[in-house]
């Protein structure tokens, strides 16, 4: 492969451009962005929290299999 290959497709894969999933920001696909596909480690946090917290929406269905798997302890 020539040099000049390898540019071309260095050049293509550093145009590519994301959405942040978090604020919709255009971001560049870089590898110089740690963050991506977020626009900054504010929305990487930002997501994860929002996933954290939705997460913490399953409990009421723990606690109902706890509650099974208790009953079938006693029987
Ligand atoms: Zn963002």
């Amino acid at each position: 492969m020539s040099n000049t290959l390898i540019l071309q497709s260095l050049k293509e894969m550093t145009d590519l451009v994301v959405n942040c999933p978090s604020c919709n920001t255009l971001v560049a696909w870089v590898t110089s962005n740690r963050h991506r596909p977020f626009c900054s480690d504010r929305c990487r946090i930002l997501d994860l929290g929002e996933w954290a917290v939705g997460k913490r929406g399953l409990p009421a269905d723990a606690e109902y299999y706890d509650v099974k798997s208790e009953k079938l302890n006693e029987e």
